[in-house]
């Protein structure tokens, strides 16, 4: 089978928009952008043994490739629009691509996105993908983060890099569902950061851990943090791989990443509101902290029982 069979039996399929002009099968997609709105774009790449681990189901890994660019659209405060796809494959195989397209489209489909164009070329399991989406209205950016504003989350955080743990010694079926599904099968808060633009300040997305994202907003906004060691508490099952591994469960939710939740920036006037249209949306948020004057991140009270040198993933 060649890379235009797979194109033609996975990945084809009629535009489902009157936004795509022209979609998958010709040199280039030809998109129409809603007028007057800015374009959101975000481009990651996952690679077999570094982001995903081999022999992961294709279908939960079509899922999460998607769902991965599909946040940082969320975190932006953007309507996901459109994906591409370049896949790098060790060899076509129909079944795996089947699954992994599935994955891939279920994700797009839930988020309203819709994929346009793509690659397939051989080599070592890569698989790179491109999120457009729009914003009519301001952008959700990490610099915009003020003095008093409460930092609050879109849910907990530390399922995934429990999960993750977890897989160093046991198999998958002996791992909380709960768990296994926090790192296989994320969900973009794409109406989570929809809600947020004109109430918060400031969002990203938590996919390196949430200390060394937080980071991220705190330097680009010129700003500290005083954190509340207590506000994170793990749940049953956090707790068990916790006790199970001989890991703190602190360092999985304040370190961990992979968790795709949003963090927010939001100035208490409208902290509120903001958590009572999460909360109707579905999300458990939860308050983490306050901005402060003095850079850096600082402990209201004890800080909680990690490892020293984890400052969120890093490649280089
Ligand atoms: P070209 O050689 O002109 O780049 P390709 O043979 O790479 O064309 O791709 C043919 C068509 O199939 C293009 O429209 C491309 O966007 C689409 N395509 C290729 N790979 C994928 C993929 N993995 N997912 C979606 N569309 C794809
Ligand atoms: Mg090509």
């Amino acid at each position: 089978m060649g890379e235009f069979d797979l194109i033609a039996r996975h990945f084809s399929r009629p535009a489902q928009s009157d936004s795509v002009e022209v979609g998958i099968g010709d040199d280039a997609a030809v998109l129409r952008p809603t007028p007057s709105a800015s374009l959101v774009v975000s481009t990651d790449t996952l690679v077999e043994g570094r982001h995903f681990r081999s022999g992961v189901d294709p279908e939960a890994l079509g899922w999460k490739a998607a769902m991965v660019s599909l946040s940082d659209i969320a975190a932006m405060g953007g309507f996901p629009r459109w994906l591409t796809l370049a896949l790098t494959l060790p060899e076509a195989d129909d079944h795996w691509v089947a699954g992994f397209a599935a994955g891939f489209r279920a994700a797009a489909t839930s988020c309203q996105a819709e994929l346009v164009g793509g690659d397939i070329t051989r080599g070592p399991l890569t698989i790179g993908v491109t999120a457009l989406g729009e914003c009519l209205d301001a952008p959700l950016t990490r610099s915009a983060a003020r003095l008093g504003d409460v930092l609050v989350l879109t849910g907990a955080t530390g399922g995934a890099a429990a999960a993750l743990a977890l897989l160093e010694s046991v198999t998958e079926e002996d791992i909380p569902p709960s768990l296994l599904h926090r790192l296989d099968r994320p969900v973009a808060r794409v109406a989570a950061g929809r809600a947020a633009r004109g109430l918060a300040h400031a969002a990203i997305d938590v996919s390196d851990g949430l200390l060394a994202d937080l980071r991220h907003v705190l330097d680009a906004s010129g700003v500290g943090a005083r954190l509340n060691a207590n506000a994170l508490t793990p749940d049953t099952d956090l707790q068990a791989a916790a006790t199970r591994t001989g890991r703190a469960a602190a360092q999985w939710m304040w370190a961990g990443g992979d968790d795709y939740e949003l963090l927010v920036a939001v100035p208490p006037t409208h902290a509120r509101t903001l958590l009572e249209i999460w909360r109707e949306q579905g999300l458990q948020p939860i308050e983490i902290g306050r901005v402060t004057e003095a850079s850096g991140l600082h402990w209201a009270g004890d800080a909680p029982t990690m490892d020293p040198v984890s400052s969120g993933y890093q490649h280089f």
